[in-house]
């Protein structure tokens, strides 16, 4: 049987990418899917009096098509008319532009959230907009942020990612606000009654690993029924895209597929994986894998177009099913 009920735990530009493969999937299965996506919120921020939700919005504008594919984040067709007017003004990140058409969705969201609603309720009023095709759910309500701890303090994850390019190196990550915090409505629910649970190639630590840390959320993860199963964001050594490698070797995990799939641990062993899919390229890794535990399979994890994006997700789901 197809499983019916898909929980996916995602990042920004890497879970859009992966969850668009698998809505084309589910799409053209003959008995489609409910998929539910929960999103990180670590990056989340207060910029220039708007609240900035940078992952959900990558996962929205990527699921709407409304998404700048060539520069990989933000709406495509934008012009920065009002960035440049705050920067006059000193106000906000001078290096971390937003779009006018971006901010048009910030100052929505920001004024939902004065209204009175929680993230929860404003993702689902905006994502209304467009026929997303998944449910889009915020980790938590509750403003958790990552911050970066280096030798000049602590910074803003998002401060430390575009201003210094990762390159002030990060001792370690905080989750600002996470002891307060629980899961947002429905994010345990869907874990609870989902046949399959998947997490997306996304950042290890800072994408994945902030959900992680909401509480209640691992719990959630360990009582399911359902498999886990994830896929490796590292391939060959190397990260794909991006600065991935800077956060892993900050909580002393060596950026290779098979480290990443033991920092998540065996299910079996108390961790969190029933499943696990490297790269082809990565293959040597899925014997010693299966030994501690978890079932690893390699295929080809580039996640070049929705079709090749499809096929990873279809292994991901036989893996699960087995
Ligand atoms: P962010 O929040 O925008 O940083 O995005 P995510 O956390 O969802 O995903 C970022 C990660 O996706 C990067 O660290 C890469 O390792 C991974 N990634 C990007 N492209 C690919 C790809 O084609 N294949 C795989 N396996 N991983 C990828
Ligand atoms: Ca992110």
């Amino acid at each position: 049987m197809d499983p019916a009920r898909i929980v996916v735990l995602a990042g920004g530009v890497g879970g859009a990418k992966f969850v668009r493969g698998l809505r084309a999937l589910v799409r053209r299965t003959a008995s489609p899917a409910a998929i539910t996506v929960v999103a990180n919120t670590g990056d989340d921020l207060w910029l220039a009096g708007l609240r900035v939700t940078p992952d959900l919005d990558s996962l929205m504008y990527a699921l709407a098509g409304v998404n700048d594919d060539v520069r990989g984040w933000g709406r495509a067709g934008e012009s920065e008319r009002v960035s440049a007017e705050l920067a006059a003004y000193g106000v906000g990140w001078p290096w971390f532009t937003l779009g006018d058409l971006d901010i048009g969705t910030h100052i929505a969201r920001t004024a939902l959230l004065r209204e009175g609603l929680p993230l929860s309720a404003v993702v689902e009023r905006l994502s209304a907009r467009w026929p997303l095709g998944v449910r889009l759910l915020p980790a938590t309500d509750a403003e958790v942020e990552t911050h970066v701890v280096t030798a000049e303090g602590e910074l803003h994850f998002e401060e430390w990612w575009v201003r210094t390019r990762a390159a002030l190196p990060a001792l370690g990550f905080v989750q600002r606000g996470v002891e307060s915090a629980t899961a947002a409505p429905g994010v345990r629910e869907a874990i609870a009654a989902a046949d399959v649970v998947l997490l997306a190639p996304s950042n290890p630590v800072v994408s994945i690993g902030t959900i992680l840390g909401i509480p209640g959320i691992r719990e959630a993860l360990r009582d399911t029924a359902a498999p886990v199963v994830g896929l490796s964001p590292v391939i060959g050594g190397s990260v794909v895209r991006g600065m991935a490698d800077a956060c892993l070797t900050a909580i002393g995990v060596e950026t290779d597929a098979a480290a990443i799939a033991r920092h998540y641990g065996a299910r079996s062993a108390g961790g969190l994986l029933d499943g696990w899919l490297v790269d082809e390229t990565d293959a040597a890794a899925v014997d010693p894998l299966r030994a501690a535990g978890i079932a690893a399979r390699a295929v080809p994890l580039w996640m070049t177009d929705d079709d090749a994006t499809a096929a990873m997700a279809d292994a991901a789901l036989r893996l699960a099913r087995r």
